[in-house]
């Protein structure tokens, strides 16, 4: 009963805003922060013309759970986001963390640490709290690019979804590590970022359009029988999203480029759709929206936590954007 409670008490949704400093490219042109930051509300000042070509500022206020400005370090986003639903995957509850936001606004440099902050407390957790009682940790790393689904643990081969009967989703072929220790951890992390950020082509551009998947999955055998395969108990999963204003390349003269958009708007909207409807208990979520939330249905259905991590530029540049970002935010709150 007191562990059902320790679930009950870490809120379904969470949204979280990061603002990141100014860059030197952005100072270099004279760029100016137009966010204003408090504990739990931002205001963006949007510098508008009137027709006689005189400026004014407009003024919008976005309220959330919390809003870490330019001077939170990885380590308080960590226990402002996922230090509180670490414990909980240990009582049977998937719990997902995303980073959302345009390409450039933070989301890759919030959310590499975190996996492994997650697994020194899991591994933590497993060898004190829950010592000899059989739990394993599991780590597993993927893309989604252009609907399609690649292994970062694999020298990005190719993967296939599958469903069975009890819909659960299984993706064949999966490359999946148990890992007892922080290091094997460190270095399969590190394996899939490379093999991310090198793609294909070796530019920076892919990653852009990829939304990336790590998870962390912890199984136990059953009713304490090695020679059985152990079961899933909890899974945390991190994921890296693609570039937000990505969605918008469905104009594109590119034909592959527009195809990629469309997949990518596609995707981000079915997932807002599936978050909001976590919330209102509504019974149906549309997964089928994308392959996004198709290989995340487990980890929306039953009892699950939801941490959003929406990260926006303070430039003036990428008013915009940010403003995209942030009503995209708030309408998951
Ligand atoms: P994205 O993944 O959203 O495209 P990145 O995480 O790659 O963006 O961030 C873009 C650049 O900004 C990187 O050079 C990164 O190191 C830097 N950066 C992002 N957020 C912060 C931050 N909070 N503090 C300092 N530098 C940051
Ligand atoms: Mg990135």
């Amino acid at each position: 009963a007191a562990d059902r409670e320790k679930v009950n008490s870490v809120a379904k949704i969470k949204v979280v805003v990061r603002k990141r400093p100014l860059n030197k490219k952005e100072l270099a042109k004279n760029e100016e922060d137009i966010i204003e930051t408090l504990s739990n509300s931002l205001v963006v000042h949007e510098t508008k013309l009137k027709v006689d070509l005189t400026e004014y500022v407009e003024k919008h206020e976005f309220v959330f759970d919390a809003v870490l400005n330019e001077e939170v370090s990885n380590d308080e986003v960590y226990r402002e986001t996922v230090e509180p639903i670490v414990p909980i995957i240990f009582q049977r509850t998937k719990a997902t963390c995303f980073a959302y936001g345009q390409t450039g606004s933070g989301k890759t440099f919030t959310m590499k640490p975190l996996p492994l902050k997650a697994s020194w407390d899991i591994l933590r957790l497993m060898h004190h709290t829950y010592r000899n009682q059989g739990f394993q940790l599991f780590v597993s790393f993927f893309e989604i690019y252009g609907g399609k689904l690649f292994d970062l643990l694999s020298d990005r081969k190719k993967l296939f979804m599958r469903e069975d009967g009890k819909q659960q989703v299984c993706i064949v072929g999966l490359q999946e590590y148990r890992a007892s220790d922080v290091e094997t951890i460190k270095d399969l992390i590190e394996k899939g970022n490379a093999t991310r950020s090198t793609g294909t082509t070796g530019a920076n551009e892919e990653s852009s359009r990829s939304h990336a998947i790590l998870q962390l999955a912890i199984k136990r055998s059953v009713d304490g029988n090695e020679s059985k395969p152990p079961r899933v108990v909890g899974k945390l999963s991190f994921i890296d999203l693609a570039g937000s204003e990505r969605g918008a390349d469905t104009t594109d003269n590119d034909k592959q480029t527009r195809m990629e958009g469309a997949e990518i708007n596609k995707s981000l909207l079915a997932l807002k759709e599936c978050i909001r409807a976590l919330d209102n208990d509504q019974g149906h979520i549309p997964f089928r929206g994308s392959k996004l939330t198709e290989v995340l249905r487990d980890s929306f259905m039953g009892n699950s936590r939801t941490v959003m991590i929406s990260c926006i530029s303070p430039s003036s540049g990428s008013c915009e954007h940010t403003l995209n970002t942030l009503r995209y935010a708030d309408r998951v709150k």
